[in-house]
């Protein structure tokens, strides 16, 4: 009961960080590397399933990176068959999927500037005949850029560690010309 009464306040409690946030905030709160910290320091290591307020998320997952010393391409090698497994997984039982990756990391310039930056890429569709390696290639390259880019313009950032890595798991929900005119077709009241 008392969910109900959040809902209807439009609040939404996350139990990994134990605190109260708007549910319109749900990407937002979710997007902060708190939040990802939080879960995974509860779960455990490794790749843990976390639980999404996010009305579109079939699954998300995080995978920490437990070396410090390591570098984004090395830590994106290490989790890549995981990440294939895991997202074969969800493409056999939803039949298509959309899926993106997030990665995190610190960065640091001279002895005190320090920053957490992450890189996303867009939603894939990922299809049951699809090439799952293939698509995980494409979006390991997307990071790769988006990270080259951030340091190319932010000028002596550099990377002093890899966090880790969200994998989030969307439904993928195919346009239908029928659902779309039933639903436009005039009213015959
Ligand atoms: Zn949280």
């Amino acid at each position: 009961m008392k969910d109900a009464y959040d809902a209807a306040l439009g609040r939404q409690f996350c139990t990994y960080c134990k605190i109260y946030y708007s549910t319109k905030e749900a990407n937002q709160h979710e997007n902060t590397n708190a939040h990802g910290t939080n879960a995974v320091n509860q779960l455990g290591r490794g790749f843990v399933e976390i639980e999404s307020a996010i009305q579109s998320r079939i699954k998300t997952f995080w995978v920490m990176n437990d070396k410090v010393a390591i570098d984004v391409v090395s830590f994106l090698e290490k989790i890549k068959e995981k990440l294939v497994e895991k997202i074969n997984e969800q493409v056999s039982s939803n039949n298509a999927i959309k899926f993106n990756v997030v990665l995190i990391a610190k960065f640091e310039k001279g002895e005190n500037d320090k920053l957490d930056a992450s890189f996303k890429m867009g939603n894939r569709r990922v299809l049951q005949a699809n090439n799952v390696v293939l698509a995980i290639e494409e979006a390991y390259a997307a990071l790769l850029k988006e990270k080259s880019e951030f340091q190319a313009k932010g000028s002596g950032w550099a990377l002093a560690k890899v966090i880790g890595l969200e994998l989030r798991i969307n439904k993928y929900t195919p346009l239908r010309g029928s659902t779309y005119w039933e639903r436009n077709a005039p009213s015959k009241n």
